[in-house]
Parts: C-alpha cells; sequence; structure tokens
C-alpha cells in the first residue's frame, strides 16, 4: 500500500515534470504562431495593398485614356476642321463644334467644360454642363473671353502637337467663390496645329470625383490623397478634405503627426500603412500621393482572427501535451521505481554482506579504506580506528614473512592470491582465516587497490589440531605423522626394527594453483595423496606434512627398500594424468633412521635430499648423502 502511494508520487512529480515543460512548449510555441500570424497578417495587406495598386492604375489609366480620347476625338474632328480652315465670319462651322462638344457633353456628364480657345486666347466655341441639373449649355458669344493670361493657356500653348496637358487637382470657382457643394475639378487640354502653325487649344474642364472616387476605392484601406505640400485632398473624414481651401483643417502634419517621423517605406509597411505615388501614371506636377492605412475595423477582425487561431492551435497542443505527459511520465516512473526497488535491494544485501561476511578493502599501498562490521566485529576492532591503517595491524607475529611475500608477489602482478592467514585480534586472540584477496584496477588498468574476503577458520584449525586426519587428503595429518614418527623410534629402541622415511613435496605445484586455480590445486593434493596409499604397502603410513608436501614412513624397511617405493611412486604420479593436459612430477627426499637421533632431525635429513632432488632438476629421488652414496636417479 505504501510502495503504492510512493510509486504514484514519484508518477506525479515526473508527470508534472513532462507537464511544466509541454506548458513551456506550449507557451513558446504560441508566441511563435503569434509571431507568424502577424506576419501573415502583414503579408496579407501587403498582398492586398499591391493587387489593389493595380486596380487603382489601371483605373487612373482607363480614365485618363477616355480624357485623352475626347480631347483627340475632338481636335482631329471634322467640326474642328471646318472651323479652322472656314472663313471667320461664318458661323456654321462654330455651330458644328457645338454640337459636337453638346454631343460629348450628354455622353459623358464627368465633363464640365469643354472649350475651344483660339491662338490668342480668346474662347470660341465652349458649352457649358452643370450635372448637378444635368443641364448645358452654350455660352453666348458676347459672354466668351478673353482667357489669354490664364495659366492653363500658357502652359497648354507651348505643347507640341498631340501632347496632352493636365492642370492641379483642385476645386472649381464660379464667379470668384468656390463652388456648393465642392466640385472638384481637373482640366485636360491639348494644343491644336494646323500645318504645324499653332491655332489654339481645346480644354476640358472634368469632374475630378470619378478620379478620387478610383483613388479612394478599397475594401481593406483608408485612403487619403495628398499633394507634394502636404495638403490633404481627400480625407475619408470629408470634413478633412481639402485643406488648401480650408487651413483650419490641418495638412498631413496635424492630420498624421505620427507618419511625418515615419515615412520611410520600411516603418510605414511595419504599421501597414503604404504610400503610392501617382506622378508616374497620372503627372500633373503636383506631386500626388496616396497615403493607405488599413481600416481600422479589418484590423480588429484580422487580428481577432489570429488570436482565435493562435488559441486554438494553443488549446490543440495543450489537449495533446498533457495526457501525453501523462503517459510519458509513466515509462521513467516505472524505472525510477524498478531503480529504487534495486537500490533497496542492493542496500540490504550489502547491509547483510556488511553484518555476515569480513571484508575489506585498501589502496594500492594496503592501507584500509573499508572494513566491514563482520570483520570489525570477528577482529574486535572499531571501523574508524582500523580504517586508514594497513593489515599489518591485525597480522599475528608467527605468520612467516615467507607467506607475506608470496602473497604480495601475487596480488602486485595482478593475480588473486588464496589461502589461509593467521591472524591476531585486538585483545590478542589467535584468528585464523581463510581469505581470497583480489586486486582492483582502474580504467587504465593499474592496480588502485584491493578487496579481501576472509571466512573464520580458527574452529577448523583448531579441530585440526586435535584430529589425526588431514581434512582434504583424508591421510594421516602432520600432528599424526609425529606420533607415528616417535612410535617407529621407540621400536628401533626396543626391537631394533628399521625403518626409512620418504618426504614428497610436487613440483612446480604453485604453478598449477595459477594457471587452474586452488580448487583444482586441492583435487590434485587429493589425487596424489590417493596415488601414494594405492602404490605404497599395507604397512606404510602416508601422512600430509604439510602444503604439497607429503610424508610416508615405511616401518621395517631400510634406505634401499625405501629407495625402490619412492621411486615406484614418483613413476606412478609421473604416469598419472591428473590434470588433462599438465604432467604433474614430484620430487622425493629418502632417509633412513639410524637411532641416535630425534624424528625431527631424520625428517630434517629427508628434508636436505628433497631439497638437492629440487635443485637437481625435481622430478628424482635423492637419499641423504651421509648414509648412502648411491643415488637414484629418475629417468629424466
Ligand atoms: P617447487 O617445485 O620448488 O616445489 O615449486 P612449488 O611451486 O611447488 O613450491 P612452493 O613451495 O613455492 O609453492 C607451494 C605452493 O603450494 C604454494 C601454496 O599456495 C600451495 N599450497 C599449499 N597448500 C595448499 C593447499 O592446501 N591447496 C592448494 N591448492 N595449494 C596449496
Ligand atoms: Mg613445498
Ligand atoms: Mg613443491
Amino acid at each position: 500500500m505504501r510502495l503504492l502511494s510512493k510509486r504514484k508520487t514519484i508518477h506525479l512529480r515526473i508527470a508534472l515534470v513532462f507537464v511544466l515543460f509541454s506548458l513551456l512548449i506550449t507557451f513558446c510555441s504560441s508566441l511563435i504562431s503569434w509571431h507568424y500570424q502577424k506576419l501573415a497578417i502583414s503579408s496579407l495587406l501587403e498582398g492586398r495593398e499591391q493587387l489593389e495598386e493595380n486596380h487603382t492604375l489601371e483605373a487612373i489609366e482607363e480614365i485618363t485614356s477616355s480624357f485623352e480620347n475626347t480631347l483627340i476625338a475632338i481636335s482631329t474632328s471634322n467640326a474642328l476642321d471646318t472651323l479652322l480652315t472656314a472663313n471667320r465670319a461664318t458661323t456654321l462651322p462654330r455651330l458644328k463644334l457645338r454640337q459636337l462638344f453638346i454631343a460629348l457633353a450628354k455622353a459623358r456628364p464627368e465633363l464640365l467644360h469643354l472649350r475651344y480657345i483660339d491662338q490668342l486666347g480668346i474662347e470660341q466655341v465652349r458649352v457649358n454642363h452643370s450635372p448637378q441639373n444635368r443641364d448645358f449649355y452654350v455660352v453666348l458669344d458676347e459672354q466668351l473671353q478673353d482667357k489669354s493670361q490664364r495659366y492653363y493657356f500658357q502652359e497648354a500653348r507651348v505643347l507640341k502637337e498631340g501632347e496632352i496637358w493636365y492642370s492641379h487637382l483642385d476645386l472649381n470657382y464660379e464667379n470668384g467663390k468656390l463652388n456648393q457643394p465642392l466640385q472638384p475639378t481637373i482640366r485636360v487640354a491639348t494644343p491644336v496645329y494646323v500645318n504645324e502653325l499653332f491655332r489654339g487649344i481645346i480644354i476640358l474642364n472634368v469632374d475630378a470625383k470619378p478620379l478620387i472616387a478610383a483613388l479612394e476605392y478599397s475594401s481593406v484601406f483608408t485612403v487619403t490623397l495628398i499633394d507634394a505640400q502636404g495638403e490633404l485632398l481627400s480625407h475619408p473624414d470629408p470634413n478633412k478634405s481639402w485643406s488648401a481651401y480650408f487651413p483650419e483643417r490641418g495638412g498631413l502634419t496635424e492630420v498624421y503627426p505620427e507618419l511625418i517621423s515615419e515615412l520611410n517605406p520600411a516603418k510605414m509597411a511595419a504599421k501597414h500603412s503604404y504610400r503610392m505615388d501617382l506622378e508616374s501614371s497620372f503627372n500633373n506636377r503636383q506631386g500626388l500621393w496616396v497615403l493607405k492605412q488599413p481600416k481600422p475595423q479589418t484590423l480588429a477582425e484580422l487580428y481577432q482572427n489570429s488570436r482565435y487561431a493562435v488559441l486554438t492551435s494553443t488549446l490543440i497542443i495543450l489537449l495533446i501535451a498533457l495526457p501525453l505527459a501523462w503517459l510519458v511520465a509513466i515509462y521513467p516512473t516505472n524505472l525510477q521505481s524498478r531503480l529504487s526497488d534495486a537500490l533497496y535491494a542492493l542496500r540490504a544485501s550489502r547491509k547483510l554482506l556488511d553484518k555476515h561476511i569480513m571484508s575489506s578493502t585498501t589502496d594500492s599501498n594496503g592501507v584500509i579504506t573499508e572494513f566491514s562490521s563482520a570483520a570489525a566485529q570477528a577482529f574486535e576492532v572499531e571501523r574508524k580506528t582500523i580504517i586508514g591503517k594497513t593489515h599489518s595491524a591485525i597480522r599475528h607475529p608467527d605468520t612467516s614473512t615467507k607467506v607475506h611475500r608470496e602473497l604480495w608477489d601475487s596480488i602486485l602482478s595482478g593475480k588473486p592470491w588464496q589461502g589461509e592467514l593467521k591472524n591476531q585480534t585486538n585483545s590478542g586472540k589467535t584468528l585464523w582465516i581463510e581469505t581470497v584477496i583480489t586486486p582492483r584496477k582502474n580504467d587504465q588498468g593499474k592496480i588502485c587497490g584491493f578487496t579481501q574476503i576472509s571466512h573464520d577458520i580458527t574452529l577448523r584449525k583448531a579441530m585440526e589440531a586435535l584430529s589425526s586426519t588431514d581434512s582434504l587428503t583424508e591421510t594421516h595429518n602432520r600432528r599424526k605423522l609425529d606420533q607415528l614418527l616417535e612410535q617407529q623410534a621407540q621400536r628401533y629402541q626396543r626391537a631394533n626394527e628399521d625403518f626409512a622415511i620418504i618426504i614428497i613435496d610436487i613440483d612446480h605445484f604453485k604453478q598449477i594453483n595459477d594457471v587452474y586455480g586452488h580448487q583444482a590445486g586441492d583435487k590434485v593434493l587429493v589425487d596424489v595423496a590417493n596415488s601414494l596409499k594405492e602404490t605404497s604397502r599395507q604397512i606404510d603410513e602416508v601422512g600430509r606434512w604439510g602444503g604439497e608436501e607429503f610424508l610416508v614412513i615405511c616401518p621395517l624397511t631400510t634406505l634401499t627398500g625405501a629407495l625402490k617405493l619412492a621411486e615406484k611412486l614418483r613413476a606412478t604420479i609421473e604416469a598419472q594424468l591428473f590434470l588433462p593436459d599438465k604432467q604433474i612430477t614430484a620430487s622425493f627426499g629418502v632417509a633412513q633412521y639410524h637411532g641416535d637421533e630425534a624424528t625431527n632431525h631424520l625428517v630434517h635429513r629427508a628434508d636436505l635430499a628433497l631439497y638437492d632432488a629440487k635443485s637437481q632438476g625435481r622430478n628424482r629421488v635423492i637419499a641423504t648423502p651421509n648414509e648412502l652414496s648411491e643415488q637414484v636417479h629418475s629417468k629424466t
């Protein structure tokens, strides 16, 4: 139950991390999405502006070409030609031109005045047209005026044949007063030549409202028409139009103060404002341009839609991310709980090991870095006092330096050492351990310390001391051999019974341990012991003298007999296959008891012979020289 709730907490925690992470991603993605939505709005408006600009240009083209066509129609008309070639006094040609003007005015309601002004600047034919009351009338001859000083005549008269002249876009004055309602007007003129001789101009006053309407037409933008002086000609709010005529209305600077500093295209585009110059499509030297700004409602709608889009995508991401985060968290949760279970088990077993197994670790210098509780208890020391010392602190003074040298030789060469060690507890008690010392290596393969695992064999050692059988080979142990030697010595004294001994040491036994392992070594010891027992006579006593050394006591035997037996034993061992691919041999030292010596002296003499056998090349039998000069050699 507790475990389940712990699991839940872990899941909750990991899921929370994932959820927070997904929220962060959602937040970032909505920011990015919003950014792109804004870009999309910009490019939408820009595209729209481009499209509308093209339409506007087409509309201007259409309107101006209709003016120009009208002018060309008049200037190339038969009526004008007749008038120019006719006698001045005749009125008929004038009448014809008037009729043409009337016909055009009827067909084209935007034509306000149609005039022919002669080369001297005198109006010759004039038709006025009032679009309000759809009325047109011919101006009487006596009302025709001298326009020679007016700017339009001055400017148009210098044009070449076929050229078209446009006036500024302005409001029409009638009798020195502004027309009410305001009448935006534009004058379009072309010179008339006969035989390359200037004969006057045709000039049309045109209602500019359709032109302004074409410029203003936009479903997305509000449009303001502005001239080079910054005067507003048209504005979405009619009360701000024609600022040149109504100074109180204010021009560009007053109406768009925020734009004045930002008229460069990049800044304008950033505010979705655009400038379209008309000079190239409609050049009337007024520097006209159009300012386009998105209609507030359009902009609000676009942003609203974008907000919905971002909100929807955010919601979708959230709806996917949150359950996903919850699900995805399951895997690490499982992993985490498996890991913590494993850690728990590991800790428990470590605790168990620490409590029950004697173990220690040292650094490469043999300084203790860890010491298990079991070891501390066995050695009657406190862990903190033993850590930092070396194992010599617990070494028994009896332990031979040979064993230690052997041990260090082995572990320093990187091989584990296994064996029995006599130690001493803190209170001075003997503690026998059977131990394995394994070198630890770092990543570079260098020895960085040692690990020792041991178990207490003090009791076994004591038992062995009491018993007469060697526990491994089940032959006589050293204690029993000592007793038997004493018995034989007494028999010699009593009944003069000869006896001899053979001491046997397996050759290069250390190698067997090193190559095949300690257990294989043990097995070889058992097999050799069995072989010795089987090959020797019934009355011979076979025992383990220590390590890989055996002793055979041969009652009622002289040196010669013992040598024969030794040779037989040697040959048997040599012939036998103890290990699959390793021949095992042994060296033999033989001595006969001569009565004037202690038994350990007899063993000592046999040992010397064995030593000779070893130094002469092993796998051979040697007798003690002071008793027999002849030596029995092996076949090797
Ligand atoms: P030599 O031919 O000179 O006798 O060489 P050696 O290697 O046999 O002699 P050494 O005395 O140097 O080594 C004896 C080895 O026998 C060392 C020790 O680890 C091993 N040994 C001693 N007692 C036992 C035992 O009970 N079991 C096993 N497996 N090995 C043992
Ligand atoms: Mg030996
Ligand atoms: Mg040996």
